[in-house]
């Protein structure tokens, strides 16, 4: 039996997202791509909001934002937020909702005159989506100081743009990254509420998300170096098919996630480029990216040895040749099991039903977990949609969202009873 919410929380969290969706570059749904004009306006707007609530705020040297309410007793804070950049075409939840949850949270606080021990921090992260630069979760890394400036100072986007010149043009300087790292002792939790973006909690009907480890990625470019030739007077004993080879590995990528799919593995590959790609012509030369996702870095070791073994019997058996990179490989990250338990216990306080799941998303939560306790809040998403104009999160479900979130980071700053 769930209890009836009033909706009064999600009211003015889904009028900033009605706000929000306008604060986009033309087109279908918003695009608001990271370290653009339009992103940082977005992220002004949202400053002047937690000031309006007696927030301090500050814009940290990577570009994230930290809105803080002063604790009474204690400098070390509780965190919560997410992110406002979006991919191309995005909708409007994805990061929204719980930046504008954690408004809320603060807002709430407000209304009702609470102190509380720790400070409450609200963190907007940049660039959260790696669509702009190929480099996802940026802000969170600079504050855990996992950042790679290398690899930063070398990306460029579509435009040919580079990093260092994008972010320069909105008032930060590269070579100052380094600055936003933050300490642990600054930290004392983080939680992130977020739509789940997958079906689990919508098809279950269950209103929260309670996550437990976030997947990562290992990702590979591959390139299968075949040989190219006429398709009507090379034998088929002969030829070098390259896309016949990729044609292997993509099975056998899916194969073996099928077989390790009981701890939450999934594998992809999600790009192919044939070379040169006539109808006449065999294959000579296929560009693929294949990757790995789970929440158990076992699983995942299992994929990636299988995933080798495959391409080196392909590549003798066909007798071409097929070079790998290793574009990244994560493990993945548990969420705190004391922050889970406050979660769990603001769910039953609010008599909403929650469930236990791993996140096959990556998020700044992954990167916090570094710093401090972490934990994340997921509301369902209608139809498991996300990164789409049509992504859609109701009413209840944001209502059953900024209550939890409410209530788990009151329990970690400790309010003071007067
Ligand atoms: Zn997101």
């Amino acid at each position: 039996m769930t209890k009836t919410l009033h909706h009064d929380n999600a009211a003015s969290v889904l009028t900033l997202i009605d706000e929000y969706a306008a604060i986009s570059t033309e087109g279908q749904g918003v695009t608001r791509l990271a370290y653009t004009d339009i992103d940082t306006t977005a992220k002004q707007k949202f400053m002047s909001l937690c000031e309006k609530e007696g927030m301090t705020t500050r814009m940290d040297s990577a570009g994230n934002v930290i809105a803080r309410r002063p604790g009474v007793q204690s400098e070390q804070a509780v965190a919560c937020g997410s992110h406002l950049d979006t991919v191309v075409n995005a909708g409007r939840y994805d990061g929204t909702v719980g930046v504008f949850a954690a408004l809320e949270v603060i807002r709430m606080m407000n209304s009702r005159n609470i102190q509380t021990k720790h400070p409450v921090e609200i963190v907007v992260f940049a660039s959260e989506e790696s669509s702009r630069f190929g480099v996802a979760t940026i802000g969170s890394k600079a504050m855990a100081g996992k950042l790679d400036l290398d690899v930063l100072a070398q990306a460029k986007d579509k435009s040919g743009t580079y990093f260092p010149d994008a972010v320069r043009s909105q008032g930060l300087n590269f070579d100052d990254f380094g600055k936003a790292k933050r300490t642990s002792a600054e930290l004392k939790a983080f939680i992130e509420l977020h739509i789940e973006q997958g079906p689990l909690l919508e098809t279950q009907e269950v209103q929260i998300g309670v996550v437990t480890s976030i997947a990562a990625p290992t990702r590979y470019r591959l390139e299968v170096m075949g040989q190219a030739s006429h398709s009507g007077t090379t034998n088929m004993s002969i030829r070098k098919d390259a896309l016949a080879a990729a044609a292997e590995i993509v099975l056998e990528v899916e194969r073996l996630a099928l077989q390790e799919q009981t701890n939450y593995s999934v594998g992809t590959v999600g790009f192919l480029q044939v070379s040169p790609g006539s109808a006449n012509t065999i294959p000579g030369r296929v560009e693929m990216i294949a990757e790995f996702r789970s929440n158990h870095g076992e699983s995942k070791d299992r994929l990636k040895i299988e995933l080798r073994r495959k391409i080196d019997a392909v590549q003798k058996r066909r007798g071409l040749t097929i070079h790998t990179h290793l574009l990244g490989d994560e493990w993945p990250v548990l969420m705190d099991p004391s922050v889970r338990e406050v979660i769990r216990e603001a769910c039953l306080e609010n008599g909403l039903t929650f469930v236990e799941m791993a996140s096959g998303a990556g998020h700044d939560a992954m990167n916090m977990a570094s710093l401090c306790p972490t934990g994340m809040v997921f509301i369902p998403s209608v139809g498991g949609l996300s990164h789409h104009p049509e992504e859609f999160s109701n009413a209840d479900d944001i209502q059953a969202g900024v209550v939890t979130l409410y209530d788990s980071i009151l329990r970690l700053a400790e309010p003071i009873r007067s």
